[in-house]
Formats: structure tokens, C-alpha cells, sequence
């Protein structure tokens, strides 16, 4: 079977990558940002099969306990999210070329 590649970029441009795998799963990433919580959905993908294409305008933060994130120097849209004990990475799906690969992930048989 073939793997789909994944494709994004923040919303300047100034980061765009590529996954070169299937993604493992969609969750809903939760963040609280004062008192408010925001949840929004993150394609799950092996840490290994993401490439930068303009790693210098990629900054990882710490967050708190939590992980890293990747954010865009530029626009400082949040890209990517490493959480710890993990090597998963998450990368927000916002930031994805399209939606159809989400459409194409919800429909499928969970088993
Ligand atoms: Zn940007």
C-alpha cells in the first residue's frame, strides 16, 4: 500500500514540511491558555517521518510540563508539538495542505 505524504505550512509561508508516512491517528489536543481551554484537532505521525523545509525560521519552545512546540518565527502560528515521554510528534491540523486526508481518516472502520 502506498504511504501518503502529508503537507503543510504556517500561515506567512516561512515554514512549510512533508510527512512521508500514514498518520497513526487525529486527536484532540487540549491547551489552556489562561482560563480558557482550546481544543483543536492534531494528526498523530512518527517523529522520524516529518521534514522541514526552513528549519531557521522554526522555533521549539518549552511548554511548561508538557512537551515543545513548534512555532513560526514569523507569524508564530503553532506548527508542531512534541510531547514528552513521546516519540510521537503532533502536528496541528490546521496547519495541513487541504482537509481531504481528514475526511478520508474519519471514514474509515475503527476496529
Ligand atoms: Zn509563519
Amino acid at each position: 500500500m502506498k504511504k501518503p505524504t502529508y503537507s503543510g505550512k504556517c500561515a506567512c509561508g516561512a515554514v512549510s514540511y512533508t510527512v512521508q508516512a500514514a498518520a497513526i491517528g487525529v486527536i484532540d489536543y487540549r491547551r489552556t491558555d489562561g482560563e480558557k481551554t482550546h481544543e483543536h484537532p492534531m494528526l498523530a505521525v512518527e517523529r522520524e517521518h516529518l521534514s522541514v523545509n526552513s528549519e531557521e525560521a522554526l522555533c521549539w519552545e518549552d511548554v511548561s510540563s508538557e512537551g515543545r512546540q513548534g512555532v513560526c518565527r514569523r507569524c508564530n502560528a503553532r506548527l508542531f508539538r512534541y510531547p514528552n515521554h513521546s516519540n510521537k510528534l503532533l502536528i496541528a491540523v490546521g496547519t495541513l495542505d487541504g482537509r481531504q486526508y481528514l475526511h478520508e481518516y474519519l471514514r474509515r472502520p475503527q476496529d
